[in-house]
């Protein structure tokens, strides 16, 4: 951080700046000028943000530099971090693919949906047994049955489950049975959400909320990390903007400035991006293109009939041709699809000019 003093500012007004630092246990380098006086903060400056310092007389400006965030910022872990969900490494050599319904609905839906996803080559198995709904009319989740089901369909299909817990006191039971954990959108500054998530022992899938910048969203992993869980794959999944065409706006560069700044694994979400099945395609490629570490859909036995995100579930074929046109694409840029083996008789379409395909 950097403190600017006013050109009127006196030498009592910059000790006392530079008194304020040391008692917080940091050093003060100041620098006078022709004009006026700069004084460098160096030391943990996630306490000087906490002083008061632009209150402090004769002090005109106080500038940040360097990043808020510290255990997720990159600086200090260069290397990549590699998050394991179940044996099913998320890192930044391959790309995931996370698939499985909006909602567990019943046994049935959930199992189709799982062996639609394994079929495909998915790593992950996704689905919500919690639902964070606009409105308290619509379907809310099977709750603990849901998650019930959930561990059937990985004893079914060997899939790791990834599932959303919307509440600090679901933590304990949500990691008892899923292998990864995922804060919604809705829920990303939902502060003892996060604490709680950070003091358990299983990975997190932090998406990015609704009108959260970058930088709140890394503060909310951050959230997780101090509490002791480095486990967190970030997921970018659209943005509010004024466009009404798509759901969201995804916002890809917001996942390229994440990938930059952090060591985690990010990934994009690009069904509650876009709310629109076929644009799922299009923009699952763009993800992957853009250098995503994994992508996350939604797919559904039958789309018309699901409760909840129907219009932007894919179904087993969609996912099938999916797979393997990030598989080609992945390979082209030396980020394979781990375990991808495109099935006999079945062959890519690559007709990527056209939005469904
Ligand atoms: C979901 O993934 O089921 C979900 C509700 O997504 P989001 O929190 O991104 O809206
Ligand atoms: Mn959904």
């Amino acid at each position: 951080m950097v403190v600017v003093m006013k050109t009127s500012a006196t030498q009592a007004e910059i000790e006392q700046v530079v008194e304020r630092v040391r008692t917080a246990g940091g050093e003060a380098f100041v620098s006078p000028g022709e004009l006026r006086t700069i004084i460098g903060l160096v030391g943990d400056t996630t306490r000087f943000m906490e002083l008061p310092l632009s209150q402090l007389p004769g002090v005109e400006n106080v500038i940040r530099v360097g990043r808020p965030y510290k255990l997720v910022a990159r600086e200090l872990h260069p290397e990549p971090s590699v998050v394991k969900v179940g044996s099913h490494p998320v890192d930044r050599r391959t790309v995931t693919v996370i698939a499985g319904p909006c909602a567990v609905e019943s046994e049935q839906q959930a199992m189709e949906a799982a062996h639609m996803a394994k079929r495909a080559g998915a790593h992950l198995l996704r689905g919500g047994a919690y639902k964070p709904r606009t409105s308290p009319y619509s379907f809310q989740g099977l709750a603990k049955q849901g998650l019930e089901i959930l561990a059937a369909c990985r004893e079914e299909t060997g899939l790791p489950v990834v599932t959303e817990v919307l509440e600090a006191r679901d933590v304990d039971l949500v990691s008892s049975l899923a292998d990864c954990l995922q804060i919604g959108a809705r829920n990303m500054q939902n502060f003892s959400l996060l604490k709680e998530v950070g003091k358990a022992h299983v990975p997190v899938i932090l998406k990015r909320g609704l009108s959260a910048t970058v930088e709140e969203w890394l503060m909310a992993a951050e959230y997780v990390a101090r509490e002791g869980n480095m486990d967190i794959i970030l997921c970018e999944r659209g943005i509010r903007t004024f466009e009404t065409a798509t759901r969201n706006t995804l916002d890809l560069a917001g996942m390229a400035v994440a990938r930059e700044a952090t060591h985690l694994p990010v990934i994009v979400d690009p069904s509650h991006a876009t709310g629109v099945r076929e644009l799922v395609g299009p923009m699952s490629r763009a993800a992957v293109a853009a250098g995503a570490d994994g992508i996350m859909v939604e797919i559904h036995p039958h789309p018309e009939a699901a409760l909840s995100d129907g219009p932007q579930a894919l179904t087993g074929d969609d996912l099938d041709r999916l797979v393997d046109e990030i598989a080609a694409l992945g390979a082209s840029l030396g980020r394979p699809v781990s375990g991808y083996q495109r099935e006999a008789g079945r062959t890519p379409s690559m007709g990527w000019g056209s939005p469904q395909q």
